[in-house]
């Protein structure tokens, strides 16, 4: 900030033609002199050649300067160089007498080397220009206080805003096109957690640099809060340039950066781009819409880009729909659970078994084949909290199941799959506790199911919660391990206990030699490490044959069991199962039911 010391000058200063007319007599032209002397407002004429010919007493004590040493060069001699060409522009374009002021706010040097901001309101009158002057630093500084980011001196949310509003505007004069790209750090808060805030923070100013150094200067590199950056972009061809811009992105924060004594880190990031080309188009729509498609990049992995286009619009728009009629499914207990043993290749009893969520709608067809099986419905759940609720309900459902089950002497682990949501916004391992309690269960009788990808969107925070989760005897199982989104080796510091084979590598085992090898290794890894590997989605003989081969000793799919009711599901020896729980709402202390 700068000072707002008002100290007096050095020398004093000699009068004025105004000063000499402040005689005390007091006629017209001596009270103008007076009023020119005593205001606190800066008063100047200055020439054509950019001289002031006349300043008052008010500038000797803003700026610590005597008169003459402002009068002696140009009267951008003081001024801060970035704002000598604006203002010698106005001052240079106006020619002649103008009625109307011109106004712009420039920065004056202070004796004691800090900078005074000033707004000008100049008229000219032939080869005169007349000056009113406002010294505004302070209202500049909190103006600017309450538009930047204190943390990075980025602008802020608001700032970022109003830009957009006028970057939009300026659509109405001239064809062009917008776009906003709103970028989330994908490792952040592990930084934070593991090396402390003030690494946190130093990384956070590194990365708003080499944001604001990417950028041109009329584009605006804002922080909306935490990891959460957005690029406003003028003047851009389309949604072709705005995705480079993107990938630009991407490229320029995985070089890692310097933190002092701490070793360096690269940032992985999650981009969502939207662009318009309308004058219409809401600033706060546009940007919502990055930020949906930064969630869907960050969903699918993190450190992708993500346009928002007509193909999400629409996505998004059935999400929506399907999200209001899953609230409703919710209270009209619309939604089952259906189970799948997981059973050792050789044969034998099944050693767990997995909840797998159904949807029947109430009226549709009661039979099984007309449940709605998940992927038509989870992707909408996963836009919101909603996805937290019906983990909330499948996992009362599970466990009241297995605790039936128990009671029938059928003491197997039950499978609960878990969102990404679930591991980061809730207390996942106190929901887990009340739950085991309330059922009577121990923790051996449950297993969470996480994929990696999920676990990628926070992984500190994940890896927290699942440790709390196993503290409490209940067993982790990798899910998905060889399915697109995962990566080649197991997640490291993770704590686990199974790691589950996705179906999809399970499907290709037999054409695609390469890709066995690859995950075989891992395999090797994972069982060395005392896991159990579980391949998922054996439909073939064939395929079971190839599981065996590669040491997995259990397994799940169609050809050994598939996904069935509670009452139908095969647990012991091929023998009929027991009754499924009844439906018990879980009562909290004080009477309220939920779920
Ligand atoms: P997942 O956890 O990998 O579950 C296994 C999926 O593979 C199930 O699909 C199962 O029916 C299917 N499957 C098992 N054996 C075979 C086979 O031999 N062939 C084929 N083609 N498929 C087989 P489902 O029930 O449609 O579930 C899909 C995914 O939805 C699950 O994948 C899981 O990620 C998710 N999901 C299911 N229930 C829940 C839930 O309650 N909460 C959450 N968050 N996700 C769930
Ligand atoms: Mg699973």
């Amino acid at each position: 900030m700068a000072s707002t010391s008002t100290s007096t000058p050095s020398s004093t200063s000699t009068s004025t033609p105004f000063d000499a007319g402040f005689d005390g007599s007091c006629d017209g032209e001596a009270r103008i002199a007076r009023l020119f002397a005593i205001t606190s407002d800066l008063l100047a004429t200055i020439s054509l050649e950019d001289r002031f010919t006349l300043l008052n007493p008010a500038w000797e004590h803003l700026l610590g300067w005597t008169r003459e040493e402002l009068e002696a060069g140009p009267i951008h001699e003081f001024m801060h160089p970035e704002d000598v060409e604006q203002t010698l522009e106005v001052l240079h374009t106006v020619q002649g007498r103008r009625e109307e002021p011109e106004s712009f706010t420039n920065r004056y040097r202070h004796r004691d080397g800090s900078w005074r901001w000033l707004l000008w309101s100049v008229r000219r009158d032939e080869d005169t220009w007349y000056a009113a002057v406002k010294d505004v630093t302070d209202r500049l500084w909190l103006e600017r206080q309450a538009l930047h980011d204190p943390l990075t001196r980025l602008p802020n949310r608001l700032l970022l805003m109003d830009r957009a509003r006028q970057a939009l505007a300026r659509l109405h004069r001239s064809d062009g096109v917008v776009a906003m790209l709103f970028i989330d750090l994908d490792k952040f808060k592990e930084v934070n957690d593991n090396r402390g805030h003030d690494v946190g923070d130093s990384l956070l100013v590194s990365v708003s640099e080499r944001l604001a150094e990417l950028m041109r200067d009329s584009d605006t590199v804002a922080r909306l809060g935490g990891d959460e950056f957005v690029i406003l972009a003028e003047d851009i061809e389309g949604e072709g340039e705005a995705l480079a811009l993107g990938e630009r992105v991407l490229d320029c924060l995985e070089q890692p950066f310097p933190l002092g004594s701490a070793a360096a880190v690269a940032m992985l990031a999650s981009v969502g781009v939207s662009v318009s080309r309308s004058p219409d188009t809401d600033p706060g729509t546009m940007l919502r819409e990055a930020d949906l498609a930064m969630y869907r990049a960050k969903s699918a992995g993190g450190r992708r880009l993500e346009l928002f286009d007509e193909r999400l619009r629409r996505e998004l728009s059935t999400h929506v729909q399907i999200e209001a009629r899953l609230r409703d499914a919710l209270v009209q207990h619309e939604l089952l659970l259906a189970y799948q043993p997981i059973l050792p290749l050789d044969g034998g009893r099944a050693v767990g078994c997995e909840a797998l969520v159904r949807w029947r709608p109430k009226g549709g067809d009661r039979s099984e084949n007309g449940d709605l099986l998940p992927s038509s419905f989870l992707p909408a759940a996963e836009d919101s909290d909603l996805i937290v609720q019906i983990g909330n309900r499948v996992l009362h459902m599970a466990c009241a199941q297995a605790e039936v089950w128990r009671r029938h002497g059928i003491a197997i682990p039950v499978s609960v799959n878990i969102s990404a949501r679930e591991l980061t916004e809730l207390d996942l391992a106190e929901r887990v506790r009340e739950e085991l309690v309330y059922c009577r269960l121990p923790g051996r009788a449950l297993c969470l199911e996480v994929s990696e990808d999920a676990v990628l969107r926070d992984p500190g925070r994940a890896r927290a919660a699942l440790s709390d989760v196993r503290r409490l005897g209940v067993s982790i199982a990798l899910d998905r391990f060889g399915s697109e989104e995962s990566s080649l080796g197991l997640p490291s510091n993770l704590p686990l206990d199974v790691v589950k084979l996705d179906r999809v590598l399970v499907g290709t085992f037999d054409s695609d030699k390469d890709r066995r090898a690859m995950f075989a290794a891992a395999i090797a890894l994972a069982k060395e490490a005392g896991l159990t590997v579980v391949a998922v989605g054996i439909e073939t003989n064939r395929q079971l044959t190839l599981a065996r081969e590669l040491n997995c000793s259990v397994g799940q799919g169609f050809l050994l069991h598939g996904p069935t009711s509670p009452e139908r599901v095969r647990l012991r020896d091929n023998a009929g199962s027991v009754t499924s729980a009844p439906w018990r709402p879980l009562v909290r202390l004080g009477g309220s039911s939920r779920r």
